[in-house]
């Protein structure tokens, strides 16, 4: 028998399906945070970043991981950067443009509403990692690099020299860890992982 995997996308247009979801999500009040505890399973830069962000915000956070060290996420090999269509080489980029080219680059295969949301925040990403304190590479001026990057018409990606997935990861668990957020990282074989 064929299963299907429900992804659970919101209806709507593609474009405010996600945007949609989100303005009609209950909000949980900030001193009931605490008194939800979140299981996040994988640490690479999805599981990562969620759980620093749901630490942050003041959720009790467990976040699991099958390596010996959290910071070992296959994320590491992510190392020709990071994309957003923040336009700055005025070349014409747009969130369309970067959603269109990433379900192309996917051979057509991703589900669009979230490709197109990962556009659509594809530029408070790259914030969020400047203020996570990641050494993206820079013009002499001091603003930040693009390089083009997988064949794209534009100059879209961000990089940190051959290594910006593990300058990611690090980024994502220093702001855990700087700030004392309740989160917590245990390995599945109940090894205790070395940079908690
Ligand atoms: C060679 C290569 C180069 C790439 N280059 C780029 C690039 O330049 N730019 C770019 O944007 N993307 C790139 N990508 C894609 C990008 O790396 C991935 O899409 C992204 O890192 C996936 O992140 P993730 O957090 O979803 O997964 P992962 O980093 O794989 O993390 C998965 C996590 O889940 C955990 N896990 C899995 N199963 C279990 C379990 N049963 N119990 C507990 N924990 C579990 C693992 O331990 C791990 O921590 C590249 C990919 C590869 C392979």
């Amino acid at each position: 028998m064929i299963g299907t995997f429900e992804a659970k996308i919101p209806a709507g247009p593609l474009a405010q399906k996600w945007r949609n979801h989100r303005d009609h999500s209950r909000l949980v009040g900030p001193n009931n945070r605490r008194k939800l505890e979140i299981i996040v399973v994988g640490s690479g830069l999805a599981g990562g970043s969620a759980a620093a962000t749901l630490g942050e915000l003041g959720y009790r956070v467990k976040c699991f991981c099958f390596q010996d060290s959290p910071r070992r996420a296959h994320s590491i090999a992510a190392q020709g950067g990071i994309n957003a269509a923040k336009n700055y080489q005025n070349d014409g980029d747009s969130v369309y443009r970067l959603f269109h080219d990433t379900i192309k680059g996917g051979d057509f295969r991703s589900r669009e509403a979230n490709v197109y949301r990962l556009a659509e925040i594809s530029n408070i990403i790259i914030d969020q990692c400047v203020a996570q304190g990641v050494p993206f590479a820079r013009e002499y001026g001091g603003l930040l690099a693009n390089r083009s990057f997988g064949g794209a018409q534009v100059s879209r990606t961000f990089y940190a020299r051959g290594q910006t997935g593990q300058q990611l990861l690090l980024g994502c668990y220093q702001a855990r860890a700087a700030k004392s957020l309740p989160t917590r990282c245990e390995c599945s074989r109940r090894r205790r992982c070395s940079i908690w």
